[in-house]
């Protein structure tokens, strides 16, 4: 059994509150190898912001679990290397889809867990939750939980109401399960392809697809139910054109790539949404800048002068989020 607390990581609790009182949110950023790593911690210290270490199953076995357990250890002592006395950073399990994932992770160093039962009926959710809410909190380990299904890059897209998460439902499930925290489903998704192009408009000046807004009526609806309740927004990339077209035009092929416009996730970190998940946005900044490397350079194969420049852009934009669009900076001094 390793606590997190003794590798200096926190849990969600105290960060949530503080984010839902404050009016921002904290920024969850999903990593499986050092280059990843490094860049979230530099944006984090450089931007005194607390910051959400993601790891997805996929990404734990990619990773190898002791490894991982190492990196965040490394991770905090690295960040305070850097100047930043007091990081605040939590190690947190991405879509862990059963009781034993989750105690695994707690039992290695998670300080936070997800456990997504949405896909089960609404009796099989609460029971699976509330089981895994017992465990971790024996170690005062937060947990999230999710209501409402989120469309993934292969889902049919739907904007039907019974996709989104019902607002009656809520109260009865955080207080039969005892969640720390809720994902909700109202119309983020996985991925970079997060709407098809005949679910959007395309602007006439520049062509682009213009993705359908969030539904906001259905996170005002949570908020009511459940004033102060720590929410949490999946599938919160912006997939920058920049990044596609440098792809595009080094080799890549990304056509019609689309994702959740910054000003409505501007809006919703204001809320009661207080963690905001982002993968897909670091994923093509990486691949944007090995792709110009091998594109502009071929002779080149020291891995250090195409991972650096992904490092180097995958900084930038973790701070960029952090600043202009989470405004979580300068909240961990
Ligand atoms: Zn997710």
């Amino acid at each position: 059994m390793v606590s997190y607390k003794d590798l200096g990581l926190v849990n969600t609790r105290e960060m949530f509150a503080k984010a839902v009182k404050g009016g921002y949110a904290i920024p969850a950023f999903n990593f499986n190898n050092m280059e990843q790593l490094q860049a979230i911690i530099i944006a984090a210290a450089e931007t005194k912001s607390p910051v959400i270490l993601q790891v997805s199953k996929g990404a734990r076995n990619y990773a190898n679990q002791t490894l991982l357990r190492y990196m965040a250890e490394g991770a905090v002592a690295y960040a305070k290397e850097l100047g930043w006395e007091r990081p605040q950073i939590v190690l947190h399990l991405d879509h862990g889809d059963s009781f034993e994932l989750c105690k695994s992770c707690v039992d290695m160093g998670f300080s936070s867990v997800m456990i997504d039962g949405s896909a089960l009926p609404y009796e099989e959710n609460v029971a699976l939750t509330k089981k895994v809410v017992e465990y971790a909190h024996k170690y005062d380990v937060t947990v999230e939980a999710e209501l409402g299904v989120l469309a993934g890059v292969e889902d049919e897209v739907s904007a039907e109401e019974s996709h989104y998460t019902k607002p009656e439902e809520v109260v009865d499930f955080v207080s039969k399960t005892g969640c720390d925290s809720l994902a909700i489903s109202i119309g983020t998704s996985h991925g970079a392809y997060k709407f098809k192009p005949e679910q959007c408009t395309r602007d006439p000046k520049t062509g682009k697809l213009v993705p359908p807004p969030l539904a906001f009526d259905v996170l005002e609806g949570v908020e009511k139910q459940l004033p102060g309740f720590p929410i949490v927004l999946h599938g919160s990339s912006s997939v920058p054109q920049e990044y596609v077209d440098i792809i595009n035009s080094n080799g890549g092929k990304l056509p019609d790539a689309v994702g959740i416009p910054e000003e409505q996730l501007r809006k919703a970190a204001k809320s009661a949404v207080c963690k905001i998940n982002i993968d897909s946005d670091s994923r093509l900044a990486m691949t944007a800048a090995v792709r110009r490397v091998f594109n502009e350079k071929p002779g080149e194969f020291d891995p250090r002068k195409y991972l650096g420049p992904a490092r180097d852009e995958m900084k930038k934009l973790y701070s960029e989020k952090i600043k202009n669009v989470l405004g979580s900076d300068g909240k961990a001094e």
